[in-house]
């Protein structure tokens, strides 16, 4: 059981951006509306992910911790409606497996907070504690017990550039959230969780960025489209600004990219890219997510509908784009 927990943690836990990944999603999960990552030395050493979401009662502490259990998803049926972000069980038990793990959390309805410590997957203490509503979990020494794995980690700069990355991403799909990102003991940013994205894209990438940008506003019956592209004036160097949110989900897309691309081929200079910004929502029933055990590479079920769509937006806001004002901040 401990190897097989050690082995299944891989195709979860590849490096410390995951485990915040994972930690994060379970926040969001959790109803949170103020989420705290910390990290030090890129992550290796210490993780520390805090929210104000609904906390754990005592008694399900210990089963949050074994593999394939979520409370998520009571049903087989509820596997073709996913809404929750987490629904395999999986993050839990496996980041627990490879590393040294603190958790603290209280619900509501309980006057007092438990804390437990795990090693290598097993509870080695559980105590009472007094703590605020919400959950805090700490991730010290990932990797220890798995030394192939810990040496196949980037330098602590480059560890820390994909949590920045996946923070930001993580508070851009959630602007109703206010996230704070702090890495050696420095605050390095910060969204109001004001529930306007463009006042969250603003505090993740500055002023100049935001004003970049076109504004996307589509609803159709069982497909909104909205969000930011860049106006082709404005285009980058490189694809580092292209995200994708399907109902609130990070995903990568090729597809999506290579739509609205195709769009700006004519207008815009080679080796030069959109930023995107874009955030759909469609019916769960209509799309795919359960391809990777990261969940994030999406099948949409109807490809056609919505290449039609999006490219007869996207195009209609580039052919005007001396007509629209600028997106106000
Ligand atoms: P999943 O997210 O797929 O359900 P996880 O292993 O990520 O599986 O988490 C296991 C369970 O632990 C969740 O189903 C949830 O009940 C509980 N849990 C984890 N993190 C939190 C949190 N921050 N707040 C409240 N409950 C949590
Ligand atoms: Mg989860």
């Amino acid at each position: 059981e401990e190897t097989i927990n050690k082995i299944s943690a891989g195709e979860v836990v590849e490096r410390p951006a995951s485990v915040v990944k994972e930690l994060v999603e379970n926040s969001i999960d959790a109803g949170s509306t103020s989420i705290t990552v910390e990290i030090k030395k890129g992550g290796k050493k210490y993780i520390r992910v805090t929210d104000n979401g609904i906390g754990i009662e005592k008694n399900d502490i210990n089963i949050a911790f074994l593999r394939h259990s979520t409370s998520k998803i009571n049903k087989a049926e509820d596997l073709d409606n996913i809404t929750s972000l987490g629904f395999r069980g999986e993050a839990l038990s496996s980041i627990s497996a490879v590393s040294q793990l603190q958790l603290i959390t209280k619900t509501t309805n309980s006057v007092v907070g438990n804390q437990v410590m795990v090693m290598g997957g097993k509870i080695v203490e559980n105590k009472e504690v007094g703590c605020p509503q919400g959950t805090t979990i700490i991730v010290k020494n990932l990797f220890y017990n798995t030394p192939a794995r810990k040496k196949f980690l980037k330098s602590d700069s480059v560890e820390s550039s994909y949590i920045s990355d996946i923070v930001n991403k993580l508070a851009l799909g959630n602007p109703n959230i206010s996230f704070k990102f702090i890495k050696n003991n420095k605050l390095i940013m910060k969204t109001p969780g004001n529930n306007n994205r463009i006042s969250t894209i603003y505090s993740i990438f500055g002023k100049e960025f935001a004003n970049s940008l076109f504004k996307l506003d589509y609803i159709g019956e069982n497909l909104k489209i909205q969000g930011f592209i860049s106006k082709p004036s404005y285009t980058r160097g490189n694809r580092n600004h292209q995200y994708f949110y399907i109902n609130g989900r990070i995903v990568k897309s090729d597809f999506l990219t290579k739509t609205i691309e195709k769009i700006y081929k004519p207008l815009i200079p080679n080796n030069r890219f959109p930023a995107i910004i874009l955030y759909i929502d469609i019916p769960p029933r209509e799309i795919d997510v359960n391809v990777h055990p990261t969940k994030i590479e999406i099948r949409f079920k109807n490809k056609k509908t919505l290449d039609n769509v999006l490219t007869s937006i996207v195009e209609e806001l580039i052919n005007k784009e001396n007509l629209i004002p600028e997106v106000d901040i």
